[in-house]
């Protein structure tokens, strides 16, 4: 099977799981249990990961908090910082957006701006309860807006700046879009938000490992990352909190409970997961230079055979400030969801994201191909792949 989907996932680095192993086997301690060896081992090795993380961003290991994923630390941080800033901070009760969003934050969004009871009614058990309930909307005390965005699938600074309101608490805006690859540009935007006093989010899913972040330069408050998009295991993440005067941990926790990740997020930690999340980010730091520039290239010599065997083809996004090795296309002719499962015994390729399974992508309707959302594919490439896999 060749495998053309790490947008969607990534298979674990052998270096990642050689980490891993001890922590599934023979150091199985909590790390909250503090004071035998085991749990000491278990407690070192969590803050060595968190050490990892940091580095490859150059935040401070303090700004790192674990959480399950990119979804959980994008509903933690948004949910978080609306609660704290609407309730107990009383600055305001609005959130900026825009409208290509990960299904997590704009689902988020919308569920903070009274639209959402269920994230699937129509796929529950309790369909005709819910839906019933869905078509209802009800004030949770917070107004969204979301922003239309350009060709590219990017965010308008200028749009931006008039959105923002004397009540706006929060923006939060995708840095690497996950269907097309197009990056908006989150240094200017970010600056933006600084400059109103305002928080700034970035979900940083699809580029962590894949372009430079430091957040000495970049004013963002808060980022989301996860682990499977980089080599590591499924099921860890992380939220980046700042830690200085503005922003310290003006959040509330989504997972109440015990006092892991300095109370901001109960329940015991996946030790194994996150040494595999640290190992990773180490790995990332060490090789990143080298394999980014193999992935660049792979993706110009991709674009050019699937021209010649498709003619008429068109690369979406901003051919130029995008994520590496992320080809979102429209193929004329073809019904995504057949051509996949024609190539699904060889080849591993998708018609968008996987958390919006089933669904026509609304990326792709939002950038006026309304009509064409059936011949869009996305192909992305990892540091694994050679040029022979582009077998599509
Ligand atoms: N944000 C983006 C941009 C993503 O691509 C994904 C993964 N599809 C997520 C958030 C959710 O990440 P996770 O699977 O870790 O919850």
């Amino acid at each position: 099977m060749i495998y053309l989907d790490n947008s969607a996932t990534t298979p674990v680095d052998p270096e990642v799981l050689e980490a891993m192993l001890p922590y599934l086997k023979e150091e199985f301690g909590n790390p909250s249990s503090r004071h035998y060896t085991l749990a000491v081992n278990a407690e070192k090795a969590v803050e060595k990961a968190r050490s990892q993380v940091a580095a490859l961003i150059n935040a401070k290991p303090n700004e790192i908090i674990f959480t399950s994923g990119a979804s959980e630390s994008n509903n933690f941080i948004i949910k978080g910082v609306a609660d704290y800033m609407k309730y107990y901070e009383e600055k305001g009760n609005h959130i900026i957006t825009s409208t290509v969003e990960h299904k997590s934050v704009l689902q988020t969004c919308k569920f903070l701006n009274g639209e959402v009871f269920n994230n699937n009614p129509t796929k529950s058990v309790a369909s005709r309860f819910i839906k019933k309930q869905a078509v209802k909307k009800i004030d949770r005390g917070f107004e969204v807006d979301f922003l239309p965005v350009n060709e590219y699938a990017q965010v308008n600074a200028e749009l931006f700046e008039k959105t923002i309101k004397d009540n706006t608490i929060l923006a939060s805006f995708i840095y690497g879009n996950n269907e097309i690859g197009s990056l908006n540009d989150i240094n200017l935007l970010s600056k933006i938000s600084k400059e109103k006093n305002i928080l700034f989010h970035t979900d940083a899913t699809q580029v962590l490992g894949k372009i430079d972040i430091d957040v000495n330069t970049l004013p963002v408050d808060f980022m989301s990352f996860s682990a499977h998009k980089l080599y590591a295991p499924k099921g860890v993440g992380a939220a980046y909190i700042r830690q200085n005067g503005l922003t310290n941990y003006k959040l509330t926790s989504l997972i109440h409970g015990g006092q892991q990740e300095s109370g901001y997020r109960a329940g015991t930690h996946g030790v194994h997961n996150i040494v595999g999340f640290g190992k990773a980010c180490e790995i990332a730091k060490r090789d990143m230079n080298e394999y980014i520039k193999k992935i660049a290239q792979l993706e110009v010599e991709s674009k050019k055979m699937i021209l010649a065997k498709y003619p008429g083809t068109e690369f979406l996004g901003d051919p130029v400030n995008k994520i590496p090795g992320v080809i979102g296309m429209l193929i004329p002719g073809i019904v995504n969801e057949m051509f996949i499962k024609d190539l699904g015994d060889k080849v591993a390729i998708s018609a968008g994201s996987a958390c919006g399974i089933s669904e026509p992508s609304y990326v792709i309707d939002e950038l006026g191909y309304k009509n064409k959302t059936s011949s869009f594919i996305r192909l992305s490439i990892s540091k694994n792949t050679v040029l022979s896999d582009i077998l599509i």
